[in-house]
């Protein structure tokens, strides 16, 4: 047994990242008055929601009619009816409260004329439920949404007195026998020390798995470090096929255009200089939701119509756009068109191409984000002290695909439903849980094996590896044969695990160890990604599968439900929750409203 000597902390919450989602979930703790530990591999403010541009979701009404009605029916059918029913209206109906909320804690959102909040169209966004035009729902601070949140949300937890851990990373969940969560195992990046963190409630908002694609806008630290501690303690990832493709990544260099873009006026165009997507969504055009765009794109790209010496590309206009307004509401994204295309976007198209940007797929949670370990016999069965937030989570809002700006508003009304939960649930007044050795030894033994390994195989080329597996075989478009070749090959590369060679063996600010840590828990979520995707045979919101085109309800309106161990995957199936909230007569939506129906725009 690897002997670490380590130090351990009580608390009543410890959260586990600090982008949006943690950052609220710990504020709302902290404000109850639950003693609040939030542990963060970086520092707050550089989590991946800084990098947020475009906005957050929440029918206001402040730029013309809308209703959160409207707003639940938009993600009902952007899900492709798999969201669970009773999530989206939580999140539709407490949108605009929880951004009120971000407001008055200070955030700095772009101005109407008037004063108000300011809010733009974005992709998939409507009014009428579907019939009339785009609404303008999307909440934004210039082009800068996600760093206004996360700056603002960092100050009112440290004013609340939350405490931090910044640059510790959080190695394994701590299980006692019976299942309940009773802490974290974490490892100080800058000194060394190990800390074990015993608490009532862990929450784990660790963000998406991007990085488990060779091109993706998701920062390098979006490793999917929550699933990988789940799947290892035995639990479920859920739906983890749905990877979603954002239309305008930057050719190259993946760096994200926000859908903003499009929202202010933005189009795109192929080599023949047309508006293809007036082709494809006769009403919505460039504003149809992302994986219909992402689509489309390929489409025009495989069919010979893509721009640049390979064909391999799209244009992304803006220089029709008034010189003011891209400076106004896009200056963000007018620098990075500069730096990684050079390109002025006030003459020029920007060169972009669907790139790998958000995971739907995640921890399954109920809408308080208590996290779920479905059984035959009960779906919702509930694993007592672990939470999920975030685009670690899955509630699931976003189903088989997510719309633009529902994100950010899931990061915060989910973080905030977290603190609520945890308010009734956490007894502050009771003793912390007695640990379960074993389970804590049993982290510091896999912790050390990795840091000895001494196999053939180096951490970055595996990674790379599993990366342009992935964005082979797990790509826009699947087929039959792309999908079995992706699990064939990802088998073959999660074997490799085993003969990793780490040659760092120091333990201060060790990236070579760390990175091996992160590969480690992207692969159990790359493994989840492929299987589920080979096993579902329908085409599904951001799942297109050539070889089964079309949506089949009857058999496939089931969240996929995957366990992984080593290289293996076991695939389970619980029934999507179709029941909202609240019932017609008591001023919800009408079942018959959001019944399933073909998905065009
Ligand atoms: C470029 C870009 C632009 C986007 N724009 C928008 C937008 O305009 N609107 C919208 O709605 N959505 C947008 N999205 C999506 C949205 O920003 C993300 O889904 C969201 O920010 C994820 O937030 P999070 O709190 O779940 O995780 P993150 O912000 O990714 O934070 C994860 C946290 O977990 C911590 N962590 C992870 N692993 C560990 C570990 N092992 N130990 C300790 N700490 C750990 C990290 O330190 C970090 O603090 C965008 C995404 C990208 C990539």
């Amino acid at each position: 047994m690897a002997a670490y000597e380590y130090e351990t902390h009580d608390y009543d919450v410890v959260v586990v990242g600090a982008g949006g989602a943690g950052l609220r979930a710990t504020l709302g703790m902290a404000e109850q008055g639950l003693r609040t530990a939030c542990v963060t591999k970086v520092f707050p403010t550089r989590s991946h929601t800084v990098a947020a541009q475009g906005g957050i979701a929440a029918s206001l009404s402040n730029m013309g009619p809308d209703n959160w009605q409207w707003h639940m029916y938009d993600t009902v059918k952007g899900s492709d009816w798999l969201g669970d029913t009773d999530a989206m209206e939580y999140l539709a109906r407490e949108a605009p409260k929880a951004v009120y909320e971000l407001e008055h804690y200070g955030v700095p959102f772009s101005r109407t004329e008037e004063g108000k909040i300011y809010q733009r169209p974005f992709g998939g966004h409507t009014t009428e439920f579907g019939d009339g035009p785009p609404v303008q729902r999307t909440c934004a601070a210039a082009d800068r949404t996600g760093h206004a949140i996360l700056h603002t949300l960092y100050g009112q937890s440290l004013k609340n007195n939350a405490e931090f851990y910044v640059e510790y990373f959080a190695i394994d969940l701590i299980m006692s026998d019976d299942g309940e969560c009773q802490g974290v195992v974490c490892w100080k990046l800058d000194d060394g020390t190990m800390h074990v963190f015993n608490a009532k409630m862990v929450v784990l908002a660790t963000g998406g798995y991007g990085r488990a694609f060779f091109s993706a806008t998701s920062a390098h630290t979006c490793t999917g470090d929550g699933g990988g501690m789940v799947a290892r303690a035995g639990l479920a990832l859920q739906d983890m096929e749905f990877v979603q493709f954002h239309p305008t990544g930057i050719y190259g260099s993946g760096c994200l255009i926000t859908e903003g873009a499009r929202g202010e006026g933005g189009y795109l165009v192929n080599s023949e200089g047309e508006r293809f997507m007036e082709r494809y969504a006769p009403q919505y055009k460039d504003l149809a939701p992302r994986d219909y765009v992402s689509r489309s794109m390929t489409m025009e790209i495989r069919e010979g119509r893509g721009v640049g010496a390979e064909k391999d590309h799209i244009f992304l206009h803006l220089d029709h756009l008034p010189s003011e307004a891209l400076a106004e509401r896009l200056p963000g994204i007018s620098e990075s068109a500069k730096i990684f295309a050079g390109v002025d976007v006030t003459k020029e198209p920007i060169p972009v191409l669907p790139t790998v940007h958000y995971n739907m797929g995640g921890i399954p949670t109920n809408y308080w984000g208590e996290v779920l370990n479905p059984t035959k016999d009960d779906p919702t069965a509930i694993v007592r002290g672990l939470m999920a937030v975030g685009e670690a989570g899955c509630a699931s809002v976003h189903g088989a695909n997510r719309l633009g700006s529902n994100s950010l508003i899931d990061l915060v009304v989910f973080g905030r439903a977290a603190a609520i939960r945890a308010g009734k649930i956490v007894d502050a007044d009771s003793a912390n849980p007695t640990l379960n050795q074993p389970s804590v030894d049993k982290a510091f033994d896999r912790f050390d094996g990795l840091r000895n390994a001494k196999g053939s195989v180096p951490t970055a080329e595996l990674r790379l590896e599993m990366q342009k597996a992935m964005q082979a075989d797990a790509a826009v478009f699947r087929t039959t044969k792309t999908l079995k070749e992706g699990v064939e090959t990802m088998t073959k590369v999660a074997a490799k695990m085993d003969d990793l060679s780490v040659t760092d063996r120091s333990l201060v600010w060790n990236s070579d160890l760390m990175e091996t840590l992160e590969l480690a828990n992207l692969m159990p979520n790359a493994l989840a990604t492929i299987h589920g995707a080979q096993a579902r045979e329908e085409s599904r919101g951001a799942h297109a599968h050539e070889d089964f085109p079309k949506r089949d309800d009857k058999k496939w309106r089931v969240h996929t439900v995957s366990r992984v161990d080593g290289n293996k995957v076991d695939l389970t199936y619980r029934p999507v929750i179709t029941d909202p909230l609240t019932t017609e007569t008591e001023g919800g939506i009408s079942l018959k409203k959001i019944a399933p129906k073909a998905r065009t725009f």
